[in-house]
């Protein structure tokens, strides 16, 4: 596996392989890697002739109240983890590399991003499309692969690549979980053992969503109302948002009368999780 920290040496790896044809998959990361990233740098290796990884911890989407700082890094285990993925080529750059001088340009979603994770984290999406759109001009992939578990970003991802003409497949991914259901996560390292316990509620209130709509219940407040006391039951849990949203649009749904997406934001102490899952009638 080449490891590249420069954009020179990212592209001199990649030229040989485009000029003979070959099809180039993508998988955008922050690292600290769990079963999760692997499985989009597996379906990236098995889809393409070669695969190709980013590592950057992108400060430009993070608040100043977030967690940038202390955002889990391991590079020698990410490197040896992607290296046994069957991953090409990890490209790791430093922030200087992406950003050396203070960004005038930015790419903006409209829309899509007020709502949700956009709503609860301002600016948020304005870096993810950003740092995005530089590594897709970097890396010049056919196909680029994200997670199902941050929803919003796949969509968000999905719509600047149409509204920009991106030569780019966008692949979804489906979120990979621990055994007893907790979405995997590079954040799940800061809960402590009772919070751990605690994460589950999420997974509880989505199967709470779930089950109603599966027994017929289509008023979408009632089902907002269902997933608010099932977390109001763990202590450790504090609610940002629990949401029941068109998928394409993210717009709040009033009546489950077509596929949809219940998404919740969840603070478990100090540890801000999201999960999502689909419901309703299937599209
Ligand atoms: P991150 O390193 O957290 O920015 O995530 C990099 C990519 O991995 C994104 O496309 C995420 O949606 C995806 N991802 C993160 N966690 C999971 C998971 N549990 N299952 C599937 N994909 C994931």
């Amino acid at each position: 596996m080449k490891i590249a920290h420069t954009i020179a040496e990212t592209r001199e790896f990649l030229r040989p392989a485009r000029s003979a044809g070959k099809s180039i998959g993508f998988v955008p990361t922050m690292g600290y890697f769990h079963a999760g990233h692997l499985a989009l740098m597996e379906r990236a290796r098995a889809e393409n002739d070669v695969a190709a990884v980013s590592l950057f911890v992108n400060p430009t989407q993070f608040g100043p109240k977030e967690d940038f700082g202390q955002y889990p890094r391991d590079f020698d285990r990410d490197a040896c983890m992607a290296s046994d993925a069957g991953v090409d080529l990890l490209f790791a750059p430093p922030v200087e590399v992406m950003y050396p001088e203070t960004s005038l340009t930015w790419v903006v979603v409209e829309g899509l991003t007020e709502r949700l994770e956009g709503a609860s984290r301002p600016g948020h999406f304005r870096g993810v499309a950003t740092v995005v759109a530089k590594l897709f001009n970097i890396v010049q992939p056919d196909r680029a692969y994200f997670g199902e578990k941050d929803f919003q970003q796949l969509q968000v991802i999905r719509r600047m690549v149409r509204d920009l003409n991106f030569p780019v497949e966008i692949v979804a991914v489906p979120t990979v979980r621990e055994e007893d259901g907790l979405a995997m996560s590079s954040r799940n390292t800061y809960l402590d053992p009772e919070e751990r316990r605690a994460a589950l509620v999420l997974q509880r209130a989505l199967a709470r969503a779930q089950e109603l709509a599966a027994e017929g219940e289509r008023d979408a407040a009632h089902l907002r109302t269902a997933m608010q006391e099932v977390l109001a039951r763990e202590p450790r849990a504090r609610v940002d948002y629990v949401s029941i949203a068109d998928p394409e649009t993210l717009r709040e749904r009033e009546r489950l009368d077509g596929p949809s997406v219940v998404s919740i934001a969840v603070y478990i102490g100090k540890t801000r999780l999201i999960d999502n899952a689909r419901i309703g009638p299937v599209a």
